[in-house]
């Protein structure tokens, strides 16, 4: 306690410090060589964020080419909007909200009942997966839920992201951790398909997202238990991203981690409202954290990371809104999911329509079947921003450089489906008249 700081003084400009035994006064315009700390580690982020590079070419181009009908194909934002049992259920949540007899105030922070036991039951329980209502924490999405997982975790954790990778978990460990030897990146490449290879050493935490964010690809249940089985030897806990579940077409295809055998005892899983239901503005999901995950403390007792979750959330969160809950929950009901499933059938319309133009075309891509990415190889061994530049300038298509989501993503590019048929199947056909 002897490193805490006494402070003393009777005005603020005229303050007596006593630190680490040494005593001395601020005055108000004294050079102060004493002064808080920043978290350094947020210097070692890459300095500008992909996504307003990106604004600030568009904008550029735009500038000198008023003209330019401009089609947008990059960054991963739903455009339908929300789905008419959605927005019932919020008017009448919205209305409950102005009744003294019905209005809510804070909420449990794990999420309301009526929505967890919803969860539980549709898409866990009727597809055969043992998920209990207090396994799942709702959450107001889960960039803000893999990025906080971090805190109940320690920080001597060997962690293995991919590369290429959705930002967010590269990022929110380089804030904790620094840019340290302890971030293992995983090569994804078109050699192994772009999945990650098992390592034939030790890991201690495992970011792993399918279908694929950015590259489209999807996980067998084969190469998926492989995972789950290197996890339970080896004792690591895999944070498993699964916002993109309602793309996939093919039933053999694992929708959530813990329909591979031993999963609840070594898996986080993460699901969003956002690209399924269109929350992305309205901003819901849930986290599960099974009773049977255990890790060992230091002093060697059994920890639940259910329980050491629970406690992150309560002291940090408040909730998702009574209101958005009551949206999401309407996404279970029949004709919430009828809703759905056509609203993520029209993405994947334009999926199909992408992928039909690169093949004609006679471009080299991957994704698009179980995913709303296409993730293409540049043409012409052209690397990803010459691309970028080249397809905006001579097709004013927009997408998003691969090299953007790590360094293996050089010489690919990413364009997704969510946008209309109209828009896309006119992307399409200026592509398949561009001579590049
Ligand atoms: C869009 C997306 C999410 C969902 O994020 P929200 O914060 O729930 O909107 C999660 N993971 C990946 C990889 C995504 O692309």
């Amino acid at each position: 306690m002897n490193n805490v700081p006494i402070i003393s003084g009777k005005k603020w400009k005229d303050v007596q410090v006593v630190r680490f035994n040494q005593s001395f006064s601020i005055s108000f315009h004294q050079q102060i060589e004493y002064m808080f700390e920043i978290n350094e580690n947020y210097l070692q982020l890459n300095e500008s964020y992909l996504f307003s590079t990106i604004a600030k070419r568009i904008e550029k181009f735009s500038a000198s080419h008023p003209e330019a009908d401009i089609i947008r194909l990059g960054i991963g934002d739903v455009t339908l909007p929300l789905p008419p049992s959605v927005l019932q259920a919020m008017h009448n949540a919205v209305d409950e909200m102005g009744v003294k007899e019905t209005f809510r105030g804070y909420g449990p922070e794990q999420g309301y009942a009526f929505l967890r036991e919803k969860i539980s039951e549709v898409d866990f329980r009727q597809r055969g997966i043992d998920i209990s209502p207090g396994e799942i924490f709702v959450g107001d999405g889960s960039k803000s839920d893999t990025g906080n997982i971090g805190d109940i975790l320690g920080e001597g954790n060997v962690v293995a992201i991919t590369n290429p990778v959705y930002p967010v978990y590269l990022d929110t460990n380089i804030m904790r951790l620094g840019k340290s030897s302890q971030i293992v990146l995983l090569p994804c490449g078109e050699e192994n398909g772009f999945l990650p290879e098992i390592p034939s050493h030790h890991l201690d935490v495992i970011y792993l997202c399918y279908p694929n964010n950015p590259t489209g690809t999807v996980m067998n249940r084969e190469q998926l238990k492989q995972w789950v089985d290197y996890a339970l030897e080896n004792r690591s806990l895999i944070l498993f991203d699964a916002a993109y579940e309602a793309f996939i077409r093919d039933n053999e295809i694992p929708r959530s981690i813990y329909e591979i055998e031993g999963a609840a005892a070594c898996a986080i899983e993460f699901r969003s409202f956002s690209k399924n239901a269109g929350f992305t503005g309205l901003r819901c999901s849930y986290t599960v954290v099974p009773k049977v995950l255990t890790a060992r403390s230091a002093e060697g007792s059994n920890i639940s990371l259910n329980g050491l979750w629970n406690r992150r959330q309560s002291t940090k969160f408040n909730g998702t809104p009574y209101i958005v809950q009551k949206a999401a929950e309407a996404v279970y009901s029949p004709e919430g999911q009828q809703e759905v499933r056509e609203m993520v059938s029209y993405y994947m319309r334009n999926a199909e329509m992408i992928r039909e133009g690169l093949t004609e075309k006679g471009w080299t891509f991957f994704g698009g079947k179980d995913s709303p990415y296409i993730w293409l190889k540049c043409p012409g061994g052209m690397d990803s921003w010459t691309f970028f530049d080249r397809l905006l300038q001579e097709c004013h298509i927009v997408g998003t450089p691969g090299v953007g989501f790590g360094s293996k993503g050089e010489g690919y590019f990413r364009l997704t489906a969510f946008n209309s048929h109209e828009r896309t199947a006119e992307a399409v056909r200026r592509i398949k008249q561009w001579e590049y």
